[in-house]
C-alpha cells in the first residue's frame, strides 16, 4: 500500500474535485436510500444517456418505497422494458416489498444491505456511503481504472482474486476521507469523465501530479488486464427432414455444450474448417436452408441446416425421432435452432 502522504494527497484531491465538479445528476439533489439505490440497480450496465429517461419515469411513477412495493410485477416490467437485464427489475420490487413490510427504512450497513435481492457489494457501498456517510468502499470498473493508474498496480483487475485486494485497498482510503460520499461519487465521477478508458484527460485531473502511470507516460498500460482466450471457431451441420407434418430431431445427451436439449439430427460437427460451406461441401452437403453463427463464451459456432430425406438419416446412422411439428414450441432447443424453427411455415419441406 502507497505512503499515508500519497493516500492523503489522493483522498483529499478526489474529494475537493467532486465538490467543484461532481455531475448534478438527479439523485444527488436529494440523495436517500431510495434514489441512491433506484439510481443505482438502473444504471448498473447502463449509460447515464441512455438509462435517465428510466430513472425519471420510475421516480414520477413510484416517487417512495412505499409506493414501489405495491406496484404489480408486470407494471415494473413495462416500465423497465428495453432497459435489459430483467431480474433487476424483479429484485427491485422483490427489495421494495421486503423494506416496505419491515417499516419502509433502509438498512444502513454494508452486510445487511448486501441480504437484499439485486444488491451486491458495489451497490451496498453506494447506498451506505452515499445516502448514510459511512466510510464504506466501494469498487467497480471507473475505481479499479483510477486505483490502477495512480498507484501504478500491476494486478490483473479482471481476475477475480483482485477484487479482494482492491477492497482492501478502497476500504484504507475511504477511512481516510472526511466526506465519504463525496469521496466515493468523486472516484465515480473521476473515473467515468477524467481517467476514461481510452485518452485520459490527465491534464485536467486533480490527480495527474502523483499519479504513477501519467508521470511514467504509460497510462495505456492500465489497468492489467488478464487476456481473455480467443473464442475458437466451430462448425456444426444439422439436417432438416420432415414427413407428413412431422419432423426429426434427437436429444444430445454428451458432456457438451446444450446438454440434454433437443437438436436436428446432427449430420457433421467439427473445430477443423474455416467457412460452414467448406466443412458441408467435404460432407457432400452443397445447399442449405439456414446459415448463422451463434456466440458462446468460449466458441464462436457456424452452423448450417441442410435438407436431407430419411435415407440418408438411415444410411448415415443418425440417430432420430419423429415428433409432431406443433410441438416444437413445447421442447428444449438451442437458442440458436429454435430461431430456425420459429422462423419457418410448420412442416416445410425444401
Ligand atoms: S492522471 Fe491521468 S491516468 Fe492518472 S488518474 Fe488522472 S486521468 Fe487517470
Amino acid at each position: 500500500m502507497a505512503n499515508p502522504e500519497v493516500l492523503s494527497f489522493f483522498v483529499s484531491r478526489v474529494s475537493s474535485w467532486f465538490k467543484l465538479n461532481g455531475r448534478p445528476l438527479p439523485w444527488r439533489l436529494n440523495p436517500t436510500p431510495y434514489h441512491i439505490w433506484l439510481a443505482e440497480i438502473i444504471f448498473q450496465q447502463t449509460r447515464i444517456g441512455q438509462g435517465m429517461d428510466y430513472y425519471t419515469s420510475f421516480i414520477a411513477r413510484y416517487p417512495d418505497i412505499e409506493s414501489l412495493s405495491k406496484a404489480e410485477e408486470d407494471e415494473v416490467l413495462r416500465l423497465w422494458q428495453g432497459l435489459g437485464y430483467y431480474t433487476r427489475a424483479i429484485n427491485l420490487l422483490k427489495t421494495a416489498r421486503i423494506i416496505a413490510s419491515e417499516g419502509g427504512m433502509f438498512p444502513s450497513d454494508v452486510e445487511t444491505l448486501k441480504k437484499l435481492p439485486g444488491i451486491g457489494p458495489y451497490t451496498a457501498g453506494a447506498i451506505s456511503s452515499i445516502a448514510f456517510g459511512r466510510k464504506e468502499p466501494l469498487v467497480d470498473g471507473n475505481v479499479q481504472r483510477v486505483f490502477s493508474r495512480f498507484f501504478g498496480l500491476k494486478i490483473p483487475v479482471n481476475d477475480p482474486k483482485s477484487q479482494k485486494i482492491l477492497y482492501r485497498m478502497a476500504g484504507e482510503i475511504i477511512r481516510m476521507a472526511e466526506d465519504a460520499s463525496a469521496h466515493n461519487q468523486g472516484l465515480m465521477d473521476l473515473g467515468s469523465t477524467i481517467c476514461k478508458p481510452l485518452k485520459p484527460l490527465c491534464e485536467r485531473c486533480p490527480l495527474h501530479e502523483a499519479c504513477i502511470a501519467c508521470v511514467e507516460g504509460n497510462v495505456d498500460l492500465y489497468p492489467v488486464k488478464i487476456k481473455k482466450n480467443k473464442k475458437i471457431d466451430r462448425f456444426i451441420i444439422f439436417g432438416y427432414c420432415t414427413d407428413e407434418g412431422r419432423i426429426a430431431i434427437q436429444k444430445r445427451d454428451r458432456s457438451d455444450i446444450w446438454k440434454n436439449l433437443y437438436q436436428l439430427p446432427l449430420l457433421a460437427d467439427s473445430f477443423n474448417s474455416t467457412t460452414i460451406e467448406q466443412y458441408a461441401f467435404k460432407k457432400s452437403l452443397l445447399f442449405s436452408i439456414y446459415n448463422t453463427t451463434h456466440q458462446l463464451s468460449h466458441q464462436k459456432l457456424h452452423i448450417g441446416i441442410y435438407p436431407v430425406e430419411e435415407d440418408f438419416l438411415i444410411s448415415n446412422k443418425v440417430n432420430y425421432t419423429f415428433i409432431d411439428f406443433s410441438m416444437v414450441q413445447e421442447i428444449a432447443f438451442p437458442v440458436p435452432l429454435m430461431k430456425f424453427l420459429s422462423s419457418i411455415p410448420k412442416s416445410k419441406s425444401f
